[in-house]
């Protein structure tokens, strides 16, 4: 599921990505794209949207849309310079990496890696939990001051949860929330939360105008009230609803029962430029990375896993083109 950018996602020509502007409403469509036989809807990146805050990637995954294949198996890959931030719904998936990590994650957990100068992982259903498979990956771009660092693992069983209004409630993943503070490591100022809702909920939600906010739904759909947002026309699963800086509060009201990410953080400090599954600032980052990879070497280190590495795509000029 830590499923590659490609050239559709972040296409080398194209360097007119937005910059943030006041209270906003921006919806734009995730794309569909192939995750080791699994499709997923990645809201981030998109060519109008790198970023929101630190936030570079989102790929929100579910077998139970009648995908042929009902098990996840990513095999051995590498990353630099990003988080992974693992959220299920539904399911269970296992994590080894080359530090030695062997971690099962269960719905309402999260598995966080911090990958630094390099770490390599792999995932996939263990033996015997096949089923739904619904969730969430994220990446979290690090920050120059971290994302040279030393690479880390960390899964964290119990996480806080915030009572939005009636029949609403939030998870803080990342960052905080209200008064709840996630204990997960965050390398810039950002927050994540998984929005729960039954049926004809609504509640409140504090928000920092320093930050920049978006909404991904997961499933039921998501009514947004405050500056430009009027309730209408909900948002739902397949899109990205980008919401700006300057906002105080975010009033959110449901209908039917609904899974929702909200992701949020300060303007990253920089366009990182992201390849594979590289998060970087220079081409020749890019290159090394890849040779390290393609080498085998230490960098990246060897992951336990009965699944076939994963090589590296070659360089080059976009050949695939969106459609
Ligand atoms: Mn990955």
């Amino acid at each position: 599921m830590s499923g590659p950018v490609s050239t559709d996602d972040t296409p080398p020509e194209d360097d007119t990505t937005h910059r943030t502007a006041p209270p906003v409403l921006e919806r734009l469509p995730a794309r569909t794209t192939d995750v080791s036989g699994i499709s997923v809807r990645r809201a981030l990146p998109r060519r109008r949207r790198r970023t929101v805050g630190a936030w570079c990637f989102a790929d929100h995954f579910d077998t139970g849309r009648g995908e042929i294949a009902t098990s996840m198996a990513v095999g051995p890959h590498p990353h630099i310079g990003l988080q992974t931030v693992t959220w299920l719904i539904e399911g269970e998936v296992l994590h080894t990496d080359s530090l030695g990590s062997d971690q099962l994650i269960r719905p309402g957990q999260l598995n966080l890696m911090s990958a630094g100068h390099g770490i390599a992982h792999a995932e996939h259903t263990p033996e015997g939990a096949g089923g739904r498979q619904h969730g969430a990956q994220l990446w979290v771009a690090q920050p120059d001051r971290t994302r040279d660092s030393e690479p880390a693992f960390d899964h964290h069983g119990d996480l806080p949860r915030v009572e939005l209004g009636p029949g609403l409630e939030a998870t803080v993943l990342m960052g905080e929330l209200h008064d709840a503070r996630s204990p997960a490591r965050t390398d810039s100022p950002l927050v994540g939360a998984a929005l729960t809702a039954g049926a004809a909920a609504r509640g409140t939600v504090a928000l920092d105008p320093s930050f920049e906010y978006a909404v991904v739904v997961l499933s039921g759909s998501v009514g947004l009230r405050g500056p430009g947002l009027d309730g209408t026309e909900p948002v739902v699963p397949g899109e990205l609803a980008h919401l700006g800086t300057g906002r105080v509060e975010l009033e959110v009201v449901v209908d039917e029962h609904t899974d929702a990410l909200l992701l949020g953080g300060a303007p990253f400090e920089t366009e990182p430029l992201m390849w594979w599954n590289f998060v970087a600032r220079t081409p020749e980052e890019i290159t090394a990375a890849r040779l390290a990879w393609e080498r085998g070497g230490p960098r990246f280190g060897t992951v336990r896993s009965p699944l076939a590495r994963i090589p590296a795509p070659e360089r080059g000029p976009a050949r695939e083109r969106s459609r």
